[in-house]
């Protein structure tokens, strides 16, 4: 009683949900994600529907659509997962075949005593189900969903778990799981409630949670070149140097400004200079390591962070991106142009307290430096280590 009157409240909470989910998929119909996600709903709803008319219309039908409904409702979810996750798209054909091949035997069973055995197999059906789409969820790597991710994945595991008991109990043991514990009939009940109302908040968690980690992302990103923008930027110097102040490790700031990038747009136009921005961003970084950071903070200026470097490494791997620009920077399709770039840096190195903004300052000056010594330079600040006093600018720190 109990159970029945569960259950029919479960059938209304998934035609609310069907509800909802319609108006989601109808809201971005491009997104395949909600329109599976809505079949999968009204798979379920259907199911439920016809459950109800089972008096009215010919058991086979009645049965037949009643005990497909719910596998198929949990195969569509896993294409809605699939699409989610753009990976084991091999996964949908499974889930097909698993539908498939218990059609014809829900059909071949739908009349007593074999009915136990037709139900049976629709819970065998949905837990092969289940498996599937727990499986593709456990394994992601997605960092920004993965609470969700597990959280669901999770649930499904423990709803196929219960499933398989009752597929155990029926052909093993030959028993009816509903009349053979009441335990095991209240567990597969609650699984099944608990399932169905945590799938759809895991869902809309999960694509909430990308959704949210893609605008923070856009957010510190330069559209044009797709390294950091100035916010991206800033917040990296922070956490740069936060570090700095716990490990003491080096972090050598370093500002880079291309040279006569104006007289570059007048000539061979504004397109072909954002070419050119865009080909120079792509060179720092494939020559960066992993662990250092570049930015875009102005038209044509470029802010690196280098951690754990000291001056001698960072003037080294300076003047290998100057090279590397004077070499390759200025290759655009359909044009060569010589493009070059000055350098200006900076370092920690040994100083006790240091904002940001003060080794950006410092970091212009070094690049004002070489600007006015003809460009196409690297020029350093670097303090004495013994004193905090008067910072002396070399072009090679390792020589002075
Ligand atoms: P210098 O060697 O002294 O740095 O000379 P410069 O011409 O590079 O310096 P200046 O700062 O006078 O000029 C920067 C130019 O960069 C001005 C502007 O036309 C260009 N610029 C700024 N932002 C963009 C952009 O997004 N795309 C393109 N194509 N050009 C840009
Ligand atoms: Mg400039
Ligand atoms: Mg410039």
């Amino acid at each position: 009683m109990l159970v029945d009157a569960t259950l029919l409240i479960q059938d209304i909470q998934l035609l609310c949900f069907a509800i909802i989910f319609g108006v989601l998929a109808l809201q971005r119909w491009s997104d395949a994600t909600r329109r599976w996600l809505w079949y999968s709903f009204l798979a379920n709803a259907t199911g439920a529907i016809f459950d109800l008319l089972a008096n009215y219309l010919p058991s086979w039908i009645s049965h037949g659509i009643n005990l497909e409904m719910i596998p198929l409702s949990y195969a569509f979810t896993t294409v809605a997962i699939v699409y989610f996750e753009g990976r084991y798209k091999k996964a949908v054909w499974i889930s097909g075949a698993i539908l498939l091949a218990t059609l014809p035997l829900f059909l071949a069973w739908r009349n007593d005593p074999a009915q136990v055995r037709s139900f049976a197999l629709a819970d065998l059906a949905i837990a092969l189900e289940v498996l599937v789409a727990a499986v593709i969820l456990c394994t992601g790597t997605e960092r920004s969903t993965r609470a969700p991710r597990l959280l669901m994945g999770g649930f499904l595991f423990v709803f196929a778990m219960v499933e398989l008991a009752r597929v155990g109990v029926a052909f093993l043991l030959h028993a009816d799981p509903d009349a053979f514990s009441r335990k095991l009939e209240v567990t597969s009940a609650v699984a099944y409630i608990v399932n169905t109302s945590v799938l759809p908040l895991a869902f809309i968690w999960m694509m909430n949670a990308r959704l949210e980690a893609n605008l923070i992302q856009q957010s510190i990103l330069d559209p044009l070149t797709q390294v950091l923008n100035r916010r991206g930027l800033e917040q990296a110097l922070e956490r740069e140097l936060a570090r700095y102040t716990r490990y003491k490790y080096s972090l050598t700031v370093a500002m880079v400004d291309l040279d006569h990038f104006k007289r570059l747009n007048d000539t061979h136009g504004h397109a072909t200079g954002d070419a050119v921005l865009v080909g120079v961003a792509a060179l720092l970084k494939q020559t960066l390591r992993e662990t250092d950071v570049l930015g875009r903070v102005g038209g044509e200026e470029f802010v690196l962070l280098l951690p754990h470097t000291n001056a001698e490494e960072s003037y080294a791997i300076l003047e290998r991106l100057r090279m590397a620009v004077e070499q390759d920077g200025g290759t655009v399709p359909l044009a060569t142009i010589h493009t070059t770039a000055s350098f200006g840096a900076t370092s920690t190195h040994g100083r006790e307290s240091i904002t940001g903004a003060e080794l950006l300052q410092e970091a212009d000056v070094a690049l004002y430096t070489a600007k006015k010594s003809g460009r196409n330079q690297v020029r350093f600040i670097s303090p004495s280590s013994e004193d905090a006093g008067p910072l002396h600018l070399s072009s090679n720190p390792a020589k002075s």
